[in-house]
């Protein structure tokens, strides 16, 4: 058995580890371990990478490379450890006699050139000298248009974990208290792991980073508090009575200047005056470390002219986040095809692709020839729970001030309405969303849905997009029900109820990720090969007609509640099902 389990790693954790083990009978075993466990191609590959390496090494390092048999990658891991200029040409004369491949000749050049002095630090190829953008497209107003292009800070010092805290109608929104939950838990986690515990400037050692709220707005400072009670370590808060509403173009100017706020901004933006270090003496840094922003419809406007502001990355709508450190061989990240390098203290943002169909993890990390800072991330609301409120905790609250630019208030507001509350699904026991499946009696359908939810003790009614698009006329007493803002799924609403109950829905996808975190989902659907069928809890295969007033006449009875539906219990067990013949679990 080899020293590391490889099933207890994943790939990124096993990269360095695996780079770090010199004796080849160790690979082995864990290669053998790996092959008889998890067996993942990508852990296979690093290991037997590494093996060949080692071979290699005890030949003198600079094995026969075999341009015939190689890929382009494995012919650029190879050449790394060639020294010998005469051998390289060897290999040129042979690749230009041969295949001729454009990026095997450029790899063996550079290498070449590399060897023989004429290439400082060699790269194998993967970052190249770069043109200044102004001379390279005189032509362009605003050159740095192209990403690869902007100067971000050079050497920057960056740290704490920041939270934009959006407020709407001068109320906090539930989503930036779950935020600041959040942050909080993972900067404990974060000072316990990295920071040393000799925190202070006297005690000489790191200090610890903290969370960090930011409060944009009119009457927004008597929020300050609060924020601190939800785990803000700092509150920085800009009023003024031009954004009592929210406006893309100065509020994403301030918070980027805020997270900017004392340190010297990037040569491009010379033409504004820096804010004078002296107003912003709790901070001695360039930017914040890690930036959160809710995936609201103001949050995602922000976040990401924000982020572009300050020339950094940004990974929307994610539901998970933790902070580790990643093993990377990405050349384009590491400078240095074939090695790994192990970031620190990175923010791993999960969330989910392709319509929900799998999640990814996305990682903001330095070039190295650039910076990429703040790590920023947007969360949908409800990814996690708020904390209770801790009154004793304390904090500083501080003003910043920056000139806002009339220029960025050409677009006035002239009028607007506000729609009515808004509808919060999250943070109930039961959901109950019906979909096109109503559409013989669309109003009826509604009404049952309405009785079931009433059945119950704490439920709300949802519904899927295809009620809010199709164009079924509701009796006015329903018709609020059927809004968009009760829509459930990828471009509405994200529950994580004890019970869904998904009565005349399909199973797309897109809804399949707004309700796929409920403990358990029961689905009621005239046809068997529903695609809701793969990953439903229970399937009753029926008439929603019939089925939901069955359904609410049991819970009424006190038959069936829904701790007793998530336990499997109260009447709905697997194989069995309650309210009509036909129906099964799929457990
Ligand atoms: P249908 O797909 O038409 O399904 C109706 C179901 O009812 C069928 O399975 C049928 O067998 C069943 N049925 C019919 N009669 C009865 C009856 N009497 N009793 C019981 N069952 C019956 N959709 C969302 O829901 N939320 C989103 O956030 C969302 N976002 C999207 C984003 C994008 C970019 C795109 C492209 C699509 C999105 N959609 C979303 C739409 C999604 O792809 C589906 O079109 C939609 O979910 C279908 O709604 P439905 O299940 O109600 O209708």
């Amino acid at each position: 058995m080899p020293e590391i389990d490889p099933a207890e790693h994943d790939v990124s954790e096993l990269g360095p580890k695996v780079q770090s083990i010199e004796d080849p009978e160790e690979l082995e075993a864990l290669l053998s371990a790996e092959r008889d466990g998890e067996n993942r191609d990508a852990v296979i590959t690093v290991i037997e990478s590494r093996l060949d390496r080692i071979a290699d090494d005890e030949g003198g390092g600079d094995g026969d490379i075999d341009l015939d048999a190689m890929s382009v990658a494995e012919i650029g891991n190879a050449l790394q450890d060639v020294e010998d200029p005469e051998r390289l040409r060897d290999l040129l004369d042979r690749e230009t006699n041969g295949e001729d491949r454009d990026p095997v000749v450029r790899l063996v050049e550079r290498r070449l050139n590399s060897v023989e002095g004429g290439d400082e630090g060699d790269t194998g190829g993967a970052v190249t000298d770069r043109e200044p953008p102004e001379e390279r497209h005189p032509e362009l107003d605003h050159p740095t248009a192209d990403k690869q292009y902007v100067t971000a800070l050079d050497d920057g010092t960056y740290r704490d974990m920041w939270v934009y805290c959006e407020t709407q109608a001068g109320d906090l929104l539930d989503v930036s208290r779950e935020l600041l939950g959040k942050a909080r838990e993972l900067m404990d986690g974060y000072n316990e792991e990295y920071v040393d515990g000799n925190a202070g400037e006297d005690g000489g050692g790191e200090a610890n980073e903290r969370v960090v709220a930011m409060l944009v707005g009119d009457d927004v400072a008597d929020h300050a508090d609060e924020c601190i009670a939800l785990g803000a370590d700092v509150v920085v808060v800009h009023e003024d009575d031009r954004l009592a509403r929210f406006r893309h173009e100065p509020y994403a100017e301030v918070v980027a200047d805020m997270a900017r706020w004392g340190a010297d901004p990037p040569a491009r933006d010379e033409d504004r005056a820096p804010t004078p270090p002296s107003d912003a003496d709790w901070r001695d840094y360039d930017e914040p470390r890690y930036l959160l922003f809710p995936a609201t419809n103001n949050g995602r406007d922000l976040s990401a002219q924000v982020q572009a502001e300050l020339d950094s990355g940004l990974a929307s709508d994610c539901s998970g986040l933790s902070i580790e450190d990643a093993g990377i061989s990405n050349p384009v990240k590491t400078g240095d095809p074939g090695s790994t390098r192990t970031f620190e203290r990175v923010l791993h943002m999960k969330r989910p692709d392709f319509s929900g169909f799998e999640y990814s993890t996305i990682l903001c990390l330095d070039n190295p020839d650039r910076e990429f800072h703040p790590q920023g991330a947007s969360v949908i609301p409800g990814s996690f729970e708020a904390p209770e409120p801790d009154p004793g905790r304390e904090g500083l609250v501080v003003d910043h001030e920056t000139d806002l630019d009339d220029d960025w208030f050409r677009v006035e507001v002239t009028e607007f309405d506000r729609l009515s509350g808004g509808v919060d699904l999250s943070g109930h026991d039961v959901v109950v969303a019906v979909g096109r499946g109503i559409g013989a009696d669309p109003t009826g359908g509604m009404e049952l849905a309405l009785e079931l939810a009433d059945a119950f003790e704490d439920a709300a009614v949802g519904v899927s997009r295809g009620i809010v698009t199709g164009s079924y006329s509701f009796d006015a007493h329903v018709e609020s029900y059927t809004a968009e803002e009760r829509q459930i799924g990828e471009t509405g609403q994200e529950v994580t109820p004890d019970v869904y109950v998904a009565a005349g829905i399909s199973g797309a996808v897109q809804h399949k990720v707004g309700c796929d975190e409920a403990d358990t989902i029961v689905a009621v659907n005239t046809d068997p090969d529903a695609r809701i069928r793969d990953w439903c809890d229970y399937f009753v295969e029926g008439d929603l007609f019939e089925v939901l007033p069955r359904l609410t006449d049991a819970v009424e009875a006190g038959g069936l509640d829904a701790e007793a539906i998530a336990d499997g219990g109260g009447g709905v067990t697997p194989g069995a099902d309650p309210a009509t013949d036909g129906g099964g679990a799929n457990e």
